[in-house]
């Protein structure tokens, strides 16, 4: 059987198109700690998953795993009908995949942290076309060509030729997520990007993940913005203790949750501040 069937025969019906995301029966521990407990999640293309849970509980390493920026031990992460990770040889054994073909199959993945980690002695333009040209092999010429216009589309294609030291957080943010969609990435991971922000900087750097979403990119955001959870999320998951403890629409994960876990999760993080 191909890939592709493969994918086919496991998804909900068979009528439905292939997952973007489809994640297996996921295992990860460090050590003796096991963070991930068998994650069951399939992601349709354009969909928006926003996930939500306490410190701790593996929402981090969930997103790692997928563009295998971590390894995991059991299960299976398919991202567009191509298996990351792990191959089997010959003997039914689990390898893992050449590094050339891990790489290949990250790029198709952006992913953007709390730290945005743009390099200081750069401009914005040189920190966006550095991994277009030097890991996609793309020209000089097209790598610029395709960064202002991932520069418009987050708001800054005035500051192409600034250093990050001159910019705000929630600026340095946008040039992160502008980097990230340079790659012409398949899907994207968010993980708490406006974490470390001056509240007054959250508000630009959501809206720019609201535009994203609102053009049919394929998103999975880890995020203690309640609000922006609800309201940008097609689907909201609900993380403790390394398992998905509950999944459904907006509405009914915060407003009628069906699990006790859920609830006293929601009953704390859902202050009269969080907007909900
Ligand atoms: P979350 O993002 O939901 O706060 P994490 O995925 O960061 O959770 O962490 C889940 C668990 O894994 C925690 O117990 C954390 O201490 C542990 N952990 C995360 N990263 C590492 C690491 N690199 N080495 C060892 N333990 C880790
Ligand atoms: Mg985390």
């Amino acid at each position: 059987m191909n890939h592709q069937a493969m994918i086919q025969g496991v998804s909900s019906g068979a009528e439905s198109p292939a997952p973007m995301i489809l994640i297996e029966n996921l295992h990860k521990s460090y050590g003796h700690n096991d963070v991930l407990k068998g994650i069951n999640l399939a992601i349709a293309k354009g969909e928006v998953v926003t996930i939500i849970g306490p410190s701790g509980s593996g929402k981090s390493t969930l997103l790692s795993c997928i563009n295998f920026l971590e390894s995991y031990d059991e299960g299976r992460i398919v991202v567009d009908g191509a298996v990351i990770g792990y191959v089997e040889d010959g003997k039914g054994r689990r390898i893992r995949m050449p590094e050339k073909d891990l790489n290949a199959l990250r790029q198709q993945i952006g992913i953007v942290f709390q730290q945005y980690n743009l390099f200081p002695h750069m401009t914005v333009l040189q920190n966006i076309i550095e991994a277009p040209i030097q890991v996609a092999g793309m020209s000089r010429a097209e790598a610029i060509a395709v960064a202002r216009l991932q520069l418009d589309r987050v708001g800054l294609r005035n500051k192409e030729n600034a250093y990050p030291s001159e910019l705000s957080g929630g600026q340095q943010q946008r040039v992160a997520i502008a980097r990230g969609l340079a790659m012409m990435p398949k899907l994207m991971l968010f993980d708490e990007v406006t974490s470390a922000l001056d509240p007054e900087l959250v508000g630009e750097v959501l809206g720019v993940m609201r535009d994203l979403a609102a053009d049919g990119m394929t998103m999975m955001v880890v995020t203690h913005e309640m609000a922006f959870a609800r309201d940008v999320g097609d689907r909201v998951v609900f993380m403790d203790d390394g398992r998905i403890v509950e999944e459904g629409p907006p509405d009914q994960l915060f407003y009628a949750p069906r699990k006790e876990r859920t609830r006293a999760f929601l009953k704390r993080v859902l202050t009269p501040q969080s907007g909900l």
